[in-house]
Parts: C-alpha cells; structure tokens; sequence
C-alpha cells in the first residue's frame, strides 16, 4: 500500500529541536563528546517536594480515570492565587484551563479561532508552533520580524492593512525564545489598542515569565494592563519554572470566552492532564519559590560565564535580561547554518541556527543556558580553537 501523507502535513518542515536532537544523538553515538546547547531543556531536576507530591498522588486510584475537562478546581485555583500573588492579575476559575504543555494549547488554539484564509500574525525569528496549528488550519501565516532596532518587538504600524484586515490571531512571546527580548510596558499598550481596534485575539505565550536575572528587569504578564482580558490570553508553563519540561502541564488563561474555546478543542482532542500531575502542579505553584530563585541564580552564573567567554572571543552579544538563551551574532563571513556545523564539527558544541526559528535569525546562533560552568568552561577553550 501507498502511505500518501497530507499536503498540509507535507508543508511542515522537520522539527527543528527534534532534528537537532537527532543530529546529537548521532555525534554522540560516533563518540563525540558533545556540550549541547541545542534544545531549552533545562538540565537541572524537578524540585524533591515536586516530585514526592507526585509520589504520593500516583496511587490514587481517583486520579487513574479520565481526568476531563478544564483541569481541576484545585488547580485553577492554586493558578488563580499564584497569577494573583506574582502579576496582580485577578482571574476566575472559567477564566483558566489546564494544558498538556503550553505546546499542546499554543498548537491547538487555532482550531477553535482560525478559518481558511485568516491571517496569523507571527513574530520570527520564533517558537514554531505558532506556525504549525496556522498550517493545520489553513490559516495564513503573517511573519512580524523581530530586529534588534526594535528590541525584538513587532513592529504592529509596518503590518500592511491588508493583512490587518484580515487578521484574527497574533502571537507575542516574551520573554522572548529566542531572542531573550522582554516587552516593554508601553508595547503592551500599543497591542492591545491594535488587538481592540482590529477585532484581532491576543495570545501571549509567557512559558519564560519566571527566568529572569534582575528584580528590576522582572517581565510582565500582558494581562496586567488594561483591556488586556477583553482582547487575549496568556499562556503559561511549569516546565521551565519547576524544571517540568517532561511532565507536561501548563495553562492559558485570561478572556473567558478565548478560553472556552479553547478547553472546547481539547475536549475533542484529549481527555485532559493526569490529576496526579495536576497534584504536583498544586504543590509547585503553592510551595515556596526558593526552589526558582535558585535556578535564577544557576542561569545567571551560566549566562555571565557564557557572554564574558564568547565576548572575550571577539562575538558580539547581548547580555540577556530573561530566558535561558543567548542570542549570539555570528562571526562575520558565515551564515548561522555554517556556524553550528563548524561548532558541531570542531568542537562537538551542539547550538540552533538562528535562521531555523525565522529567516530574521539570520546571523545569529541560540545558546539555551541548559549546561553546567564547567562545561561551558570547556566549551569556550574549544571555540577558541575554532580558525574562522
Ligand atoms: N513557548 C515557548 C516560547 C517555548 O520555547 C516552549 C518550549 O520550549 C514552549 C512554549 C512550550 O513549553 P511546554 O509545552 O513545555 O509548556
């Protein structure tokens, strides 16, 4: 039998954090000893009252049935008090649904808002799932460059009318993968008058929101400022916060009606997220937060170690004020794909063209901070060998 894929799976390149997984995996198995600054996966472990709270939540034989619908009450709440305490946002419990993953929300959204021929305002160079569900749809996929000008915002005057007009979602993510931008106050002003004028739904992704260095570069909720509720959501992760990227748990909130539609999708969809996961997610959003202050610090080591290195090799970079990535320009001469394979090839340094996440990217390379000192350390030596 002929397997016939569909166009609109054809249309999707290759994941690229799954295809540079699989690059490393192959350099590992030749006998590389590889420093892998690829995927934005944190390399430090779950917090022990996280995972005993999972322990002690497994063998309950309530949470080993369908978990359906919006999440749990007691999730949603333990959401609404922690949204409350950390952005002074107040939300209600139709107001929050519970995700698989922020990735599983983010790539089913459209399904509930998108029609063929609607327009997706995208930032590039950015996370591709924003671009998968406007493919599944049949939407038409918008790119807003990020540019440094701009501190890596979208530039919502330069958008054509014409695709304005046609416009019913934009994705904004700060701060920002992979720029390590964070969205100034009065551009999220300036979003939501244009949301609101254009009839166009806000989605903020803010899976970083916790990954900063300095309390006073601490990021915002986009739901913090006015109107922002009767234009959006924002969507938030335990993965990076709680070092869950494997659990799988997340979730959106903000406008009531955004939100519905949402948990709608994913009522057809899945049938909701382990409540034994849903449990630890209580116990990692209720408990103290020392546990994320201390990973603050760890990145904040990383970061300084890795910008002095690489600036002391003569590259040009920003030092980041959130996420866990350096956002490196490239030595001149080279394009970001020749850099990472010289890296790969020379030094067994796995990193992410920048052009892979948009061709905005272009000219940069994405370091995910997800690497011991030492280790950086050691890659830096082996950059300085590099003759480029
Ligand atoms: N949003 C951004 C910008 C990301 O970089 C990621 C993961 O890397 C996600 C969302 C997805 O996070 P998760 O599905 O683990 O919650």
């Amino acid at each position: 039998m002929e397997i016939c894929y569909s166009e609109k799976l054809k249309k999707l390149p290759p994941y690229l954090f799954i295809e540079i997984d699989r690059k490393k995996k192959v350099a590992i198995e030749k006998g590389a000893d590889i420093i892998s600054f690829g995927v934005g996966d944190p390399d430090l472990p779950t917090p022990a009252h996280i995972v005993e709270s999972m322990q002690k939540a497994v063998v309950n034989p309530e949470y080993h049935q369908y978990p359906f619908g919006a999440g749990m009450i007691s999730y949603r709440n333990a959401i609404i008090k922690w949204v409350k305490q950390r952005f002074d946002v107040d939300l209600e419990v139709d107001e929050v649904c519970a995700l698989i993953g922020t990735k599983e929300g983010i790539g089913h959204m459209h399904l509930g808002f998108i029609n063929p021929g609607d327009v997706v305002l995208i930032p590039e160079p950015g996370y591709p799932v924003y671009n998968t569900g406007t493919i599944f749809t049949d939407g038409v996929l918008h790119f807003m460059p990020l540019l440094e000008k701009n501190n890596f915002l979208p530039d919502l005057d330069s958008i054509p009318n014409y695709i304005v007009e046609k416009a019913k979602l934009i994705f904004v993510n700060y701060p920002n993968n992979p720029t390590a931008a964070v969205a100034s106050k009065e551009f999220y002003g300036k979003l939501i008058d244009f949301a609101k004028k254009n009839n166009i739904i806000v989605a903020a992704d803010a899976a970083y929101s916790e990954i900063y260095y300095d309390e006073s570069d601490k990021p915002s909720s986009f739901l913090e400022f006015p109107g922002a509720k009767d234009v959006g959501v924002e969507f938030h992760s335990l993965s990076k916060t709680y070092n869950m990227t494997g659990w799988r748990i997340g979730w959106v909130c903000g406008n009531k009606e955004i939100v519905e539609g949402i948990a709608k999708v994913k009522d057809n969809y899945d049938s909701g997220v382990f409540q034994a996961v849903q449990e630890a997610a209580i116990t990692a959003l209720t408990s103290s937060q020392k546990c994320v202050e201390t990973s603050r610090k760890i990145y904040k080591e990383r970061r300084d170690v890795l910008v002095e290195g690489l600036r002391k090799l003569g590259w040009d970079v920003n030092l980041p004020k959130a996420s866990f990535y350096v956002w490196a320009k490239i030595p001149k001469g080279y394009t970001s794909s020749q850099v990472v394979s010289k890296l790969l090839e020379n030094a067994a340094i796995v990193s992410t063209p920048g052009n892979g996440m948009g061709k905005s990217g272009e000219g940069y390379v994405r370091f995910a901070l997800t690497v011991a000192v030492p280790r950086i350390k050691e890659a830096m030596k082996r950059i300085s060998k590099i003759t480029w």
